[in-house]
């Protein structure tokens, strides 16, 4: 540690600056190596708060901090949200003006600038050599897991901040991501050249999101409308596979009365960053898109991911998800799955060009995907064991840990009789015609001709709609697969020995509805909004209300989000509590010295008049 430098003064700031009471999690930690100069690594997850990791030794320390970021059009609002607090932050990018820039490395120089924000590309020129010839307090790496090959967003300029550490001798460099298996986490160690890093690693835990998966049935497009619907006034995203489905979606939102914005790879950039813009500065919106859209999208308080189409691997559905709910209140992932989209993705690895190794690995994590979402574990536990977590508790609040995926029945006759049905029918037919036959419709002379097979019309005791459902279950466990053309697909057996074990009865399948008697679980209800508003007595809801609707305004006026001026959280305190003057706004959660000056006499007037 810095003599006369120490956590206490950190924790004071935290308090001043930001407003806020604690450090959260791993941030004290990491906080403490860097004041003491120490290069250091920090694996937190998203919302877990890693820019104060170095925003705060940054303001601490002496000299400018600079912040490497991937996507620096973006970090404007960050920039934004610093200069609320009273911190004197910049970027410099090359689409700023001579001037400007000149002006902010001026700043810099003198000493007066507290964090300068960098694209790599740009530290590539001489401006790296410029800012060495200033006092430097820290050098931070967001998004580190670009600079690894490993991780799943390979940046080559990133390979270039290695040299950094010859630049910029005995200044401390911090590296923050998000996603980084181990793997990933010694590459980044070894490319930045981090000397005797300190390396934290969070828990992959998201305490705050409520998880859930539901089979596709019936319309989905459909169904997604009524989900999002039913959290209507909240900010979203729905993420869709294709463009197509991206526009469909979005226009049966906007039919419905949501206001939505459509967003993929096939939009102009112009089109997709206006979109982008749109989505961060206004309440309420829901962004359809496909994953082209989210990379370093900070929005604080996206209260749903909705999956229209589930994501390619586990990973991608953590981060996917994980950008709902960064503010840390209640927030909802639903993803939508079926057994079409198992095999399209196994389809598609299988006629892919990649190595049978590749291959292979892909493969079985498209199947763990699929198992995970038709499980009954514990949805958020199932995900931190996947990355490796061993003691997890269960989240309590997820569909399963709620009971709502309703009580298995065992399904194995039935199985046996499908799979059987498939076999003696030559592994040459589709789905509907195996319906047919285990019901005993014949349509046509080809029924007929299997009519005199023993498997005809032993399915009679179950509806089409049940004999459906046992073939979705048997695709999930790979008991059956589709095979044939793309246009005729027909139904095989990939696995003999898995279809032995089960005619055995050693392999067992199980639904989890009892498939005499079917019925559907509609699940509406918006449980973040819910959760977050719930101690709000009538009265202070109107209140709330009222300084929402101030916030909007005020945020339009300066051309910020709303969340830059005060989360929903400390609205919500706010109108619970109703200080009278800026000393009590003080002491409300996410009100820093400068906010609480600003806007103090616009809250009283606010709560005076709504009261
Ligand atoms: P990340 O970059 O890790 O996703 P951020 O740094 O954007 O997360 O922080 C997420 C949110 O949590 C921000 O709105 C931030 O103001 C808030 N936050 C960060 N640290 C704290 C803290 N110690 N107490 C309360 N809120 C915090
Ligand atoms: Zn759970």
């Amino acid at each position: 540690m810095i003599p006369g430098i120490g956590l206490d003064e950190a924790r004071a700031l935290l308090k001043r600056v930001y407003g806020y009471d604690a450090f959260r999690g791993l941030q004290e930690g990491v906080i403490a190596d860097v004041m003491a100069g120490r290069d250091a690594l920090a694996v937190l997850p998203t919302g877990g708060g890693k820019s104060l990791c170095y925003q705060i030794p940054a303001l601490l320390r002496d000299g400018v901090g600079i912040v490497v970021s991937p996507l620096i059009a973006l970090m404007a609002d960050q920039v934004d949200a610093l200069k609320q607090v009273g911190v004197r932050a910049e970027r410099l990018d090359s689409s700023m003006e001579f001037m400007a820039r000149a002006e902010a490395l001026d700043a810099a120089a003198r000493g007066e600038m507290d964090l300068l924000y960098v694209s790599p590309e740009g530290l590539g020129t001489n401006l790296a050599e410029r800012l060495a010839s200033m006092k430097v307090s820290l050098i931070a790496v967001d998004e580190a897991h670009c600079v690894s090959q490993w991780g799943h967003d390979f940046r080559p300029d990133y390979r270039a901040l290695g040299r950094l550490k010859g630049l910029f001798p005995g200044v401390p460099r911090l590296a923050v991501t998000a996603t980084a298996d181990a793997r990933t986490r010694d590459d980044i160690l070894a490319q930045l050249n981090l000397a005797d890093p300190a390396v934290h690693v969070a828990s992959f835990d998201r305490p705050n999101l409520i998880l859930s998966a539901e089979p596709k049935e019936g319309n989905r497009t459909a169904r997604v409308t009524h989900l999002v619907r039913a959290r209507s006034g909240a900010s979203g995203i729905v993420y869709a596979a294709t463009r197509k489905a991206v526009e469909d979606v979005a226009e049966a939102l906007e039919k419905a009365g949501v206001p939505s914005l459509a967003y993929h790879a096939g939009l102009e950039a112009n089109v997709r960053a206006a979109r982008q813009r749109q989505f961060l500065l206004e309440e309420g919106r829901v962004m359809v898109a496909t994953v082209a859209f989210g990379m370093g999208v900070d929005k604080p308080d996206v209260r749903f991911v909705i999956h229209a189409d589930p994501p390619k691997t586990l990973e991608a559905y953590w981060q996917e998800v994980g950008r709902a709910g960064r503010d840390g209140e209640p927030a909802e992932g639903i993803a939508l799955y079926g057994p079409a989209d198992m095999n399209r993705s196994l389809q598609w690895t299988w006629s892919s060009d990649a190595p049978d190794e590749v291959k292979r690995v892909q493969l079985t994590k498209t199947r763990q995907l699929f198992a995970f979402f038709n499980g009954d574990e514990c949805r958020r536990g199932a995900v931190r064991r996947y990355f490796g977590e061993e003691k997890v508790d269960p989240c309590g609040v997820c569909d399963a840990c709620k009971g709502e995926l309703g009580t298995r029945h065992d399904a194995t006759r039935w199985a046996q009789m499908a799979v059987s049905a498939v076999l003696r029918c030559g592994q040459r037919i589709g789905r509907g015609r195996l319906v047919q036959h285990l019901l005993g419709e014949a349509k046509d002379d080809f029924d007929t001709e299997l009519s005199a097979l023993s498997t005809f019309g032993i399915g009679r005791d179950l509806p089409k709609p049940a004999w459906n459902r046992v073939f979705d279950a048997l695709m999930f466990e790979g008991l059956i697969a589709e095979g044939g053309e793309a246009m005729r697909p027909v139904v095989i057996v990939p696995d003999a020995e898995a279809a032995k074990a089960l005619f055995r009865g050693e392999r067992t399948v199980s639904l989890r509805e009892d498939l005499t008697a079917p019925k559907r679980r509609p699940r509406t209800k918006g449980a973040a909004r819910a959760a977050l508003q719930a101690d709000l007595s009538a009265r202070d809801q109107s209140v709330f209300n009222a300084l929402r609707l101030w916030r909007t305004e005020l945020a339009k006026a300066r051309g910020v989000p709303p969340y830059v001026i005060f989360h929903d959280r400390t609205l919500a305190e706010i109108a619970r509590e109703r200080p009278s003057s800026a000393e009590a706004l003080r002491e409300i959660s996410g009100v820093g010295e400068k906010k609480a000056q600003a806007y103090a006499g616009d809250v009283k007037r606010i709560m005076d008049e709504a009261a």
